[in-house]
């Protein structure tokens, strides 16, 4: 973790994302229509269309979907390989967050293993989601 990877540019539909994590929250808008989790952000519903989102702060668990080892250079300040890992959400099954993983510890675990989601602060100054098993929660 100690590689600085390039800042987020937020915008309208993520800002509150950004700041939330800055707190170590996860946060993400919920839909007012149909009670979707909108992961990513986006300016309007995925399932309804509807743009009335609100922004609702989430417990920051979940389990896992699944993860992809990639073993070519994409993502800058990352030497390859590096594992990006899906996390549904228990707010909503629909709702799944890609991060990487950044402590290296999804490939041993089964499917749905039980995961939390915090923040850690990257050299940049911005915060990135970190993915741990639950049963490590509360770990540096
Ligand atoms: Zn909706």
């Amino acid at each position: 973790m100690k590689a600085t990877r390039p800042q987020p540019i937020p915008t309208a539909d993520t800002r509150p994302f950004w700041e939330a994590g800055q707190r170590g929250v996860l946060s993400l808008p919920e839909c007012a229509d149909c009670g979707r989790i909108v992961c990513p952000p986006r300016p309007a519903c995925p399932s309804c269309r509807g743009t009335a989102l609100n922004w609702a702060t989430l417990s920051g668990r979940g389990t896992l979907k699944g993860w992809s080892r990639i073993h070519i250079a994409a993502v800058p300040g990352r030497e390859p390989p590096v594992t990006v890992v899906e996390v549904t959400l228990v707010e909503d099954s629909r709702a799944v967050l890609v991060a990487l993983d950044e402590l290296g510890v999804v490939q041993d675990l089964p499917p749905d293993a039980p995961l939390t989601i915090g923040f850690v602060r990257d050299p940049n100054g911005w915060s990135f989601p970190v993915v741990r098993p639950a049963d490590q929660e509360g770990a540096p």
